[in-house]
């Protein structure tokens, strides 16, 4: 044979080889995807970490009993937020995502169809970090409350995060509206802090747990600084409504943080659609769970999490029956 007929046989034999071996990939495995946030956030760290906890237990390449070959291939992209999330979880797009409480509940309920897709096949599988809403204001900006807000530039956050919603909450509970600033922006989380720094915005709001880096971009940065919000009117949002509560940002979290900063918050929690295959659901829920300890040391904000919190804070939505079926196997729940 010439050598170009060899090195065509060959490539016809590779070709073949690649389709038979696709084929059977396609057969076995089930690719999911996991709508996140921005690439500053905690979020995208969230959906990637679960990724890596599949693969984790996949082991692929070895062999042991502690390794299950669920054929699960997890992607996790940056992501406009949690209203996207459930946005596109709804319609199939994503499999899963990490979306705030106060979303997961309006969704379910279909409490505010304005700003979030109702969704009653919405199912919840865990919940993550705690998330404060963080109003960070220029050093200088000379902004110490809410009130001394008004009438500067306040970024509001991207149409589909979950700020975004959450601002709008908070304008409507003081009873303010967009025309009450200069302007209102809507930045993503990872253009605010260097819109912050730069001085084209005075202040912006973001849920999200802590210390994160786009935080971190603005306070250690350019000592931006997060203001209380502790006013009747942020008492009465966290009394009226299951998924607010106070939280405390303590103090050196970041450098320009010398005292605690109180504020209301939300959690992060992890949902799914009905429609979502128990297996796989199960299969996700066990890889975290059972490697709990190794997901709390891939983010400082993870730190705090325990099982018995994670099937409980902030979930709003009925338990997906595939996460079901894993908490009532280990004892979590009877
Ligand atoms: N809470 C934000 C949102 O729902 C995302 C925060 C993060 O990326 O960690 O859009």
């Amino acid at each position: 044979m010439s050598l170009r007929k060899l090195a065509g046989a060959a490539a016809v034999a590779g070709i073949a080889a690649l389709a038979f071996q696709g084929s059977a990939l396609a057969q076995d495995k089930t690719f999911i995807t996991i709508g996140t946030g921005g690439p500053t956030g905690v979020y995208f760290v969230a959906g990637n970490s679960i990724c890596r906890m599949l693969a984790l237990v996949e082991g692929v390449g070895r062999s042991g009993d502690q390794f299950r070959q669920h054929g699960i291939r997890c992607a996790a992209p940056s992501s406009a937020g949690s209203t996207y999330n459930i946005g596109q979880v709804s319609e199939g797009e994503f499999q899963f995502g990490v979306v705030q409480s106060d979303w997961q509940f309006h969704s379910v309920n279909g409490s505010k169809p304005d700003r979030v897709t109702s969704n009653p096949d919405l199912r919840a599988v865990f919940s993550l970090h705690p998330e404060p809403y963080q109003i960070v204001v220029g050093a200088d900006s000379g902004i110490n409350s809410w009130s001394d807000l008004l009438g500067k530039r306040f970024n509001i956050g991207n149409p589909g995060s979950g700020q975004r919603g959450t601002s709008e909450e908070l304008l409507e509970a003081f009873g303010n509206s967009n025309a009450d600033f200069s302007a209102v922006t809507e930045l993503t989380s990872s253009e605010q802090a260097g819109a912050l720094c730069d001085g084209n915005i005075d202040a912006f709001g973001y849920t999200v747990g802590f210390p994160n880096g786009g935080v971190a971009q603005a306070t250690d940065g350019c000592d931006a600084r997060i203001i209380n919000l502790t006013e009747d009117e942020v008492a009465a949002l966290v009394n009226d409504n299951p998924f607010y509560s106070f939280a405390t940002i303590p103090a050196g979290t970041y450098s320009s943080l010398t005292d605690d900063v109180t504020t209301f918050g939300v959690r992060a929690t992890f949902i799914t659609s009905a429609d979502v295959s128990d297996d796989v659901v199960y299969e996700l829920t066990r890889a975290v769970f059972e490697n709990l300890d190794t997901f709390r040391g891939l983010h400082p904000a993870f730190s705090v999490l325990t099982k018995e919190g994670m099937i409980v804070d902030g979930l709003s939505a009925p338990l997906h029956a595939g996460a079901e079926r894993y908490y009532r196997e280990v004892g979590l729940i009877n």
